[in-house]
């Protein structure tokens, strides 16, 4: 058992972490800063997402998988932009050191990061509730950042993958919902290792005019690129993509409302002008991404849903931290 604070953080977090990203790192963990190298010509993406034991994932929660998840879900938001991934700095509070379970952790993290390119070059070590913040940062050419900010009426709106997975997940963990083995296998993988999109957030950089990955469900984070874009968006609920696992837990209601409104998915949502169609469906034809048309941007505001012509009244918008209910 490590004595102290510095010799937990010499025993379980200083490594190597065996990526590309490595040698940008001029000095790592163990002093006062790290000093890193931004590649030539890039801008920084940062960004820092915080989990909150019993808020973000069961308290309960193998640490292992946590710690992939936690990486998994931060690293989505560099894919959600553009960006190459380089580095993260993780904010630990523990209630106790336990041995254990920081083993788990750490293994799950340089997993994680071996994985997605990420290396790990400081922090700090409080003790505390379990929460956990991760900060990464990535590279992206400037003028080619995937923002939320550059959709125009006429453009497509894509998602890159099935939605739903992430709250029939969570319909499992929570005991609400049964599963056969393989759905139950596919959905706790989508929900504990996501898969950040970062492959198709480098090829859609310079291509979408507005990007976001979906953590709070499709109408809300829509919602996120139609606000900053000011435009409005139409969902065609029919075209949405849904895994067969997803079907299988969902009840009727629930076939629809989680893909709108379950929050975990992490894909990513985009929007696309009509002159760029021909070169997404070259991408698609050479396997080099998925996406799938789901609706349009007008003018106007807000997140439409339609069902075979008829609209859709959608209560639910997603999950919203502060919200009263
Ligand atoms: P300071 O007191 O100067 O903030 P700390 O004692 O908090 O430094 O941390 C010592 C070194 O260990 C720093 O380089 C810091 O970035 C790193 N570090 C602390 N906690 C973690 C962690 N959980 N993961 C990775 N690096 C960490
Ligand atoms: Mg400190």
């Amino acid at each position: 058992m490590p004595a102290d604070e510095f010799a937990l953080i010499e025993h379980y977090f200083r490594r190597d972490s065996g990526v590309a990203a490595e040698a940008s790192v001029a000095l790592g963990i163990g002093d006062d800063c790290a000093l890193l190298e931004v590649p030539a010509g890039k801008q920084l993406a940062v960004s820092l997402d915080t989990l909150v034991a019993g808020r973000h994932f069961p308290v309960d929660a193998c640490a292992e998988e946590i710690a992939q998840r936690a990486l998994r879900v931060s690293v989505s938001d560099l894919a959600a932009m553009g960006a190459e991934p380089l580095w993260v700095t993780l904010g630990l509070t523990l209630p106790e050191a336990d041995q254990d379970w920081l083993e788990g952790f750490s293994r799950g993290l340089f997993a994680a990061a071996a994985e997605l390119g990420v290396a790990l070059v400081g922090g700090d070590t409080t003790r505390g509730p379990l929460t956990m913040s991760l900060q990464v940062h990535g590279a992206v050419n400037p003028q080619q950042a995937l923002r939320r900010d550059g959709a125009s009426p006429g453009d497509g709106v894509y998602v890159t993958g099935s939605l739903g997975d992430g709250a029939a997940a969570l319909a499992l963990i929570l005991d609400q919902a049964q599963a056969g083995d393989e759905a139950r296998q596919y959905l706790l993988e989508r929900y504990y290792r996501p898969r950040p999109n970062l492959q198709e957030g480098l090829l859609l950089a310079g291509l979408a005019s507005a990007a976001i990955d979906i953590s709070d469900g499709l109408v809300a984070d829509l919602g996120h690129i139609c606000q900053a874009s000011g435009v409005a968006a139409q969902v065609q609920v029919h075209d949405l993509p849904r895994s067969a696992a997803m079907l299988q837990v969902a009840d009727e209601g629930q076939q629809l409302s989680w893909p709108l409104s379950g929050g975990d998915d992490y894909r990513l949502c985009f929007t696309l002008a009509p002159g760029k169609e021909e070169r997404l469906q070259q991408l698609i034809e050479q396997q080099q991404l998925m996406a799938y048309r789901i609706g349009d941007i007008v003018s106007g505001a807000g997140v439409h849903c339609f069902d075979q012509g008829r609209r859709l009244d959608i209560t639910a918008t997603g999950y919203n931290h502060f919200s009263n209910d």
